[in-house]
């Protein structure tokens, strides 16, 4: 019986004691192709021997040095660089370094609330988000997001978020709209909502440019975010983009929102950042956020003890040279565009495989009763949970989740294997998931 507080306390997980390249290791032995690093984190793989004397190099030196007291040179290194890769007319921003995902997300909500009072903007202070998006599990965080499974016994303790749709058209097109229609009506129903909520109350949206927790990772139709941009900007809203799943090179690029056009007042990533070598996690401040605390207070209004940690940003700094080093973004996209081939080969004519979406190595098989209907599985079948669990004994690690948010759409699976794969893993992940898919569908369709 295991002592930690893990998710299920009724689940016997197997121990993991090793892993190397793309593969993880139980204490028994067993081999696990680790195509998601849990929620595309391990980007690198496992026990990369860079990382590794990357780590016991920085530790030897300097483990940690208060923020308030002292800067440190990975620190320095590893803002200096991301702010060097953030999308065009970022400019001299900074870097924030904490532990999470959901932390960052804390520190740019903060920042965007701070942003506005420093301007004596003071009534600015809602946050929007858009339904079924998650941004974390801290309370603030949490109460940003549309998740409604997870914030559900927490909703009187959250902050009094303002919803918008997600851009999900393959299921919320209606028949006969055009993408760009279903833009345009998108963006209308952005509009109505700042104007009916009162424009001078809103601090910030917070967006996943591609949406990967909740929606399976889910891009935007063309143009979309271009539109969110213009009228975050017409009403004096701050736009946050989200990459702490889609970002630092999952998807081709270190950020998605340079593929998509726009620059962000405020970014957030984690996950891939440390490669899950160190939890660490950011936000990155542009320019016209830092300018208006120097022009006001000239403080941060926020701290946390593991701010800017020694080895975290060492470990993430390393990361981003590896990636340079080996060009792992060109991987990114060569082997992307393979793992979509293999997907489509696999599983195009699938009769439970609505769709199949994504980008660079982030890929989404979207689950479904019934293709024409695009009717999703019954939430009490609880497909992905059962997918994962079989596709776990079939020794592959990938990442189910169950009717995206309480059956509001259908069940998917999401793949989001190491950048440093081949095209023989890559074949060995979509015959593991065809297997484990099979095995639980077939023997649904059994029981049905
Ligand atoms: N934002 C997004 C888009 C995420 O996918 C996640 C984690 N799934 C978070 C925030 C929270 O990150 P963490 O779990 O590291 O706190």
């Amino acid at each position: 019986m295991s002592s930690v507080l893990h998710r299920n306390l009724n689940l016997n997980l197997p121990m993991a004691v090793r892993g190397e390249g793309v593969y993880l290791y139980d204490a028994a032995g067993k081999e696990y192709l680790d195509a998601s690093g849990g929620a595309a984190v391990s980007c690198l793989g496992h026990g990369h021997p860079d990382m590794v004397d990357a780590l016991c190099d920085q530790i030897r030196s300097l483990e940690f040095a208060h923020t308030s007291y002292f800067t440190s040179r990975p620190a320095e290194d590893l803002a200096e660089k991301l702010i060097s890769l953030a999308p065009e007319g970022f400019g001299r921003g900074k870097a924030a370094f904490v532990g999470s995902g959901s932390e960052a997300n804390e520190v740019a909500m903060k920042l965007a609330r701070q942003y506005h009072v420093e301007r004596n903007d003071h009534k600015r202070h809602r946050f929007m988000a858009r339904r079924m998006s998650y941004h974390g599990n801290s309370i603030g965080a949490l109460g940003a997001g549309g998740h409604t499974q997870r914030r559900a016994i927490y909703e009187p303790m959250l902050i009094d978020n303002l919803l918008i749709s997600s851009c999900y058209y393959y299921r919320e097109g209606r028949p006969g709209e055009s993408e760009q229609d279903y833009c345009t009506r998108l963006l209308d129903e952005f509009v109505q909502t700042i104007e009916a909520a009162g424009p001078e109350t809103i601090a910030a949206l917070m967006v996943e440019p591609i949406s990967g927790a909740t929606l399976g990772s889910l891009a935007a139709v063309p143009g979309y975010f271009k539109g969110i941009r213009a009228i975050c900007d017409q009403y004096g809203i701050l736009l946050i983009a989200d990459e702490v799943m889609c970002g630092m090179g999952r998807c081709g690029d270190y950020f998605v929102s340079a593929q998509e056009g726009i620059t962000p007042d405020i970014i957030t990533i984690a996950k891939g950042l440390g490669a899950g070598y160190q939890p660490i996690g950011a936000a990155m401040a542009s320019e016209k956020v830092i300018s208006a605390l120097y022009d006001g207070s000239g403080m941060l209004s926020n701290g946390h003890t593991y701010m800017g940690h020694s080895v975290a940003c060492a470990a993430a700094k390393s990361v981003l040279d590896i990636m340079e080093r080996n060009d792992l973004l060109g991987n990114v996209r060569r082997l992307g565009a393979e793992l979509e081939a293999k997907l489509r080969t696999a599983f195009g004519d699938h009769p439970h495989v609505g769709d199949i979406r994504g980008r660079g190595l982030f890929w989404t098989l979207e689950l479904v009763e019934n293709r024409e209907t695009k009717q999703p599985f019954p939430v009490e079948k609880n497909i992905a949970g059962r997918i994962k669990h079989v596709a776990q004994q079939n020794g592959l690690i990938c990442y189910p989740s169950q009717g995206c948010i309480n059956g509001e759409a259908g069940d998917h699976v999401l793949v989001a294997p190491p950048f440093i794969s081949t095209s023989d893993h890559l074949t060995e992940l979509v015959d593991k998931l065809q297997t484990s898919m099979d095995g639980v569908l077939s023997s649904f369709a059994a029981a049905a």
